[in-house]
């Protein structure tokens, strides 16, 4: 991707295109000043396709959305093998009880 307005960029390109060029995306919480690194492939498995800047991100930190900042980034062939990025290990399905008044 070239070096580019990138918010406008990021409005167009989508996850299954940076997952198609080999991009990592860079989510960094501005608040916590705390950087983690995701596959778009990871994200694919977990929602359907969007573009780049229409992606939400909570802070695992501080818990807020609004200091959040995401970008991509096409690691390096030296790169490969010695960056770390937060994997996708499972899917938890959480059990939420519905309620509802009703008359007897
Ligand atoms: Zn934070």
């Amino acid at each position: 991707m070239p070096e580019m307005n990138q918010l406008n960029k990021l409005s167009r390109w989508s996850l299954e295109e940076a997952r198609g060029v080999g991009h990592i995306l860079i989510v960094r919480c501005g608040l916590c000043n705390i950087t983690r690194r995701f596959l778009p492939d990871d994200l694919l498995k977990l929602r359907k396709n969007t573009t780049i800047n229409r992606l939400r991100f909570t802070c695992q930190e501080c818990h807020k959305r609004d200091y959040m900042d995401v970008t991509v980034y096409l690691p390096s062939a030296s790169e490969i093998g010695k960056l770390y990025v937060r994997r996708l290990v499972g899917i938890k399905e959480v059990k939420m009880p519905v309620w509802r008044d009703e008359t007897i």
